[in-house]
């Protein structure tokens, strides 16, 4: 008896890459794409897996950067993307970019090849019929608007996002604590019991006056003309705040009331910015109302301005987009299922990750998942020591609700994988230096990723053997 197909909506880097670990894994799947029958603002072309800005996939290194590390995992788990990219790069030094046209073109030729799969080129406008037991939703920050209506009318209004508003996010390690203290506004408890909630970063008028002379004046991204992302007066960008008067930062998420410095508890802080613990492993930080459309070279030049933060390293970098996404952490399972309606899985972008190689990572993950279950095994998520498993984390699991709206779009990055202590001295006993510690701590961080991602997969091949 043939299987019951699994169904793929939206035909992108997530839902090609789904698509394909289906087929590979034996299980027949019907792909529907909505492009050339219905467009979207941004792609221009019919191609599956169309790279609708950038031709990057950003560094290959997975020694020393964690996006390096997620392409590693990948084409260990036999990637698409990753093959295809691969066979049609172009020289970018320790990047890895392609020619994005014979990219796209392949993944399309090898889905169209694929004997198990059928291609629909067809808009699924409204929630898929009932009579489709397993569907992988991957319709991408450019969902059509029927569909999303659909998501909105099935999660509720605050589950589903239309305009991202992100606000930067720092590695604790580089935040200078003698400098900055940890304490919650008036030392309130939160539910979890804890008055120093918070990381707290003073400002005496000086420095505040300075830093919204740079707001001012720096450069600013603008919208597409598509974009029309509206602002609401809870979540303005800051510069927005300070062009409505200087004061405004000072009397709103700046606002200096129920702090004492830690340090010098008797210098009352003109200002203050506030860092809150943004996931569960208390690697990242984010800073509390600062969503913004500066430049990412500027905001690393203007938030170093912030004493506490003249050395941090950013996670992730403020901006404001047009971008649908749901509210993973609370409506997904571990394998990226609606815990409403488990026959709908979702992948890509639209699942809270951002960038090409993160939607094909959680394209890929769906993929075995739902094929995993088509062929009656257990589908078991990546250890938490991958890239994998830590954006699995990121959108099932490891972020801290801090609030409605709270979680946000993040690229893969270390501070979602558990750190590993570097050792103090090297081989011959010397001191390591901090720059040293941090390469090394990353290789080591590579390795057992792999080493495990190797263990997972060997896990997966005998559960299929049984
Ligand atoms: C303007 C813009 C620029 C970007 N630039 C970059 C960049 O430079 N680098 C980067 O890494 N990331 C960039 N991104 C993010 C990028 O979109 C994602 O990283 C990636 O494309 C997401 O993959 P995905 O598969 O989730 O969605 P997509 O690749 O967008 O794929 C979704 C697919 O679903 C289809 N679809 C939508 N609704 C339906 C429906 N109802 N029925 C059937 N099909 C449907 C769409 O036509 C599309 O083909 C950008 C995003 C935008 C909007």
């Amino acid at each position: 008896m043939s299987m019951t197909p699994v169904h793929v909506v939206g035909g992108g880097l997530a839902g090609s890459e789904a698509t394909w670990q289906l087929a590979q894994a034996g299980v027949p799947v019907v792909l529907h794409e909505m492009r050339p029958v219905r467009g979207t603002d941004a792609h221009h072309t019919d191609q599956l897996a169309e790279l609708v800005c950038s031709n990057s996939f950003r560094a290959d290194d997975w020694t020393g950067n964690a996006v390096g590390l997620l392409h590693a995992e990948m084409r260990k788990l036999g990637s698409i993307i990753m093959a295809c990219g691969d066979a049609h790069q172009v020289p970018a030094g320790g990047a890895l970019a392609v020619d994005r046209e014979g990219f796209s073109r392949a993944v399309t030729e090898r889905l169209q090849a694929h004997p198990l799969v059928t291609i629909a080129r067809e808009e699924i406008a409204g929630l898929p019929p009932q009579d489709w037991d397993s569907v992988i939703l991957a319709t991408g920050p450019l969902t059509s608007p029927a569909l999303a209506d659909a998501i909105l009318k099935l999660t509720g209004e605050d589950q589903l996002s239309f305009f991202d508003a992100i606000a930067p996010i720092v590695h604790f390690e580089s935040i200078d604590m003698d400098v900055a203290w940890r304490q919650s506004r008036y030392d309130k408890e939160g539910p979890g019991g804890d008055a120093a909630a918070y990381i707290n970063c003073p400002m005496d008028q000086a420095q505040y006056e300075a830093f919204i002379d740079a707001l001012l004046s720096s450069p600013k991204s603008e919208f597409k003309d598509w974009e029309h992302v509206p602002y609401f007066d809870g979540c303005l960008p800051i510069e927005v705040m300070a062009e409505r008067g200087r004061e405004t930062l000072r009397h709103g998420p700046m606002k200096p009331v129920g702090l004492t410095n830690a340090h010098r508890p008797e210098d009352k802080p003109y200002a203050v910015v506030q860092l809150r613990q943004d996931n569960a492993l208390g690697t990242l930080w984010n800073m509390v109302g600062f969503q913004t459309k500066l430049k990412h070279g500027a905001q690393t030049e203007v938030f170093r301005m912030i004493p506490g933060l003249e050395k941090a390293v950013f996670a992730r970098l403020g901006g404001l987009h047009r971008n649908t996404f749901i509210n993973s952490p609370r409506l997904l399972d571990d394998t990226l299922r609606l815990k409403a309606q488990p026959r709908l899985r979702f992948a890509g972008q639209v699942t809270g990750v951002e960038g090409y190689v993160e939607s094909a990572a959680v394209g890929l993950l769906a993929g075995r998942f739902a094929a995993a279950e088509r062929l009656g095994r257990a589908a078991v998520p990546p250890p938490a020591t991958t890239a994998m498993g830590g954006l699995i984390g990121h959108i099932t699991g490891g972020h801290l609700e801090g609030g409605k709206g709270s979680f946000q779009p993040m690229n893969i990055n270390y501070g979602l994988i558990p750190p590993i202590a570097p050792p103090k001295r090297d081989e011959e006993g010397l001191r390591l230096g901090a720059k040293e510690k941090t390469r090394i701590k990353k290789r080591l961080v590579g390795e057992r990723a792999l080493a495990d991602i190797d263990a997972w997969l060997a896990g997966a091949r005998a559960l299929a053997a049984e």
